[in-house]
């Protein structure tokens, strides 16, 4: 396959099945398949509920060198960090694990820098270009949980009120994927509100495991 750079796809078409993707210079393919990807965001749920600052620019948990978090004895590291990379996060966790055990952390620091430049760098290349936030049209499905179309949402003013009137946010994904969507192209202001529980989807037999301690088996008699 050639690798067009300053291509994407406009439009995708099939009949049941996809058919045909139609790129931005309006070359149509014909394909059975498509990946397509429009960046990653920092998982920030768990830290949000436990009161650590996010950093508003960024969206991810904000740490100093130490991977220390606003809140005392609540370190993080990784893509909650910021995206960056497998690297990335595994020196973040090391740093993380040696500022925990009172270790000197200065000699990764030269790799940490490094590895926060890469990640800068991936920012910069990859961040979603303008363009992209136009290819949604009025049927454009928007939450897919709910069904929630940007024609519908146009008619809103904030994510409040799209959910009070649209249940845009209210479906199994509550807004994990909808949200970061509807205020890029809506330029919604982030509202900042507390995540509930549960932080992640999770699947039923996460639960069931969870059995609370009065259910366990008793310990044979001696
Ligand atoms: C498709 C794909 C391909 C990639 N390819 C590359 C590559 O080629 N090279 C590269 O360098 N990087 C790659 N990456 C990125 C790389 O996977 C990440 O940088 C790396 O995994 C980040 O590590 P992490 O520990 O921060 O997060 P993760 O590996 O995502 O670990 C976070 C863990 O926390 C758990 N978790 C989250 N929330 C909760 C919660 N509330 N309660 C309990 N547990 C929770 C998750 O289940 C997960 O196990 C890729 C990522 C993806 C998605």
């Amino acid at each position: 396959m050639p690798y067009r750079s300053s291509s994407w796809i406009a439009r995708a078409e099939g009949e049941g099945h996809l058919q045909a993707v139609t790129l931005a210079d309006g070359q149509r393919t014909e394909c059975d398949e498509l990946g397509v990807g429009f960046g990653l965001l920092p998982s920030t749920e768990l830290a949000a509920a436990l009161g650590c600052r996010i950093d508003a620019e960024s969206g991810a948990i904000a740490v100093d060198i130490a991977q220390q978090t606003s809140q005392p004895h609540i370190l993080a590291a990784g893509e909650c960090c910021g995206i960056g990379g497998a690297d990335k996060a595994l020196i973040e966790g090391e740093i993380a694990a040696l500022q925990i055990l009172g270790e000197d952390i200065r000699p990764l620091a030269a790799r940490h820098r490094r590895q926060l430049a890469f990640a800068a760098r991936l920012h910069d290349t990859f961040t979603p270009r303008p363009e992209l936030l136009r290819l949604a049209d009025p049927g454009t499905m928007i939450c897919r949980c709910e069904d929630v179309s940007l024609g519908r949402l146009r008619a809103e003013h904030g994510w409040r009120e799209a959910k009070l009137q649209t249940r845009c946010g209210m479906g199994a994904c509550q807004g994990r994927i909808c949200k970061p969507i509807a205020h890029e192209l809506l330029g919604w202001h982030a509202e900042e509100t507390t995540p509930r529980e549960p932080l992640q989807p999770a699947p039923l037999r996460a639960f069931v495991s969870l059995r609370p301690a009065a259910e366990e088996t008793p310990p044979a008699p001696p």
